[in-house]
């Protein structure tokens, strides 16, 4: 059994609704895949269904991108139940 005890999430991505000072992200879950699964879903498809779908293998660092991410101030903010813990 995996058991997350703490985590940190270190981001550079300062217009993201859940980036903070300090280069933190502050939401309460966050999925990472491919940069082709990220464009192809919509901004509801995020870390809340993570547990639905495949693993899949990006190949490098630059294949792979932040579907959490939701612009400062978009109004898709609500559409994928991702919460902004503090
Ligand atoms: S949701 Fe993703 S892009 Fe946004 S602050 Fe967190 S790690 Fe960075």
């Amino acid at each position: 059994m995996f058991i997350l005890v703490s985590q940190h999430i270190h981001c550079l991505v300062n217009d993201c609704h859940y980036w903070h000072q300090g280069n933190k992200c502050g939401a309460n879950e966050i999925m990472v895949a491919t940069d082709e699964f990220g464009s192809s879903q919509p901004d509801t498809i995020d870390a809340t269904m993570a547990t639905q779908f495949a693993p899949m293998a990006a190949g490098s660092c630059m294949s792979t991108c932040c579907k959490s991410y939701v612009t400062k101030g978009s109004n898709q903010i609500n559409a994928d139940g991702i919460k902004r813990m503090t």
